[in-house]
């Protein structure tokens, strides 16, 4: 009963840092999206815009756990990241990048 009551004690401490986290990774994800959009408006209309700086394919946007938008290169298979977004991947899990290999 007591190991039970002190397991519920960290799981509501655990809850409470998980949504702090929560509301801090949607605060930089705001900002990485402003920021995306900022240097889409200043760069779209010029040759590099969200061409891959390896082999100037198109880069295709791919969601990566739900919290960013990865640009993937189809040519090369380079992987690219917005400023900030490594940042909210690694906050919110530092093994995020497990399941990238495939
Ligand atoms: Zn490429």
């Amino acid at each position: 009963m007591k190991d039970e009551m002190r397991q519920q004690g960290y799981s509501k401490e655990d809850e409470y840092f998980f949504k702090k986290d929560q509301e801090l990774i949607e605060k930089m994800r705001l900002e990485a999206d402003a920021q995306h959009k900022a240097m889409e408006d200043k760069n779209k209309e010029l040759g590099h815009w969200m061409k891959c700086p390896k082999c100037g394919t198109g880069l295709e946007e791919e969601k990566y756990a739900r919290l960013v938008l990865l640009d993937r290169c189809p040519g090369c298979g380079g992987i690219y990241l917005d400023k900030g977004e490594l940042e909210i991947l690694l906050k919110a899990d530092p093994d995020v990048f497990r399941g990238l290999g495939k």
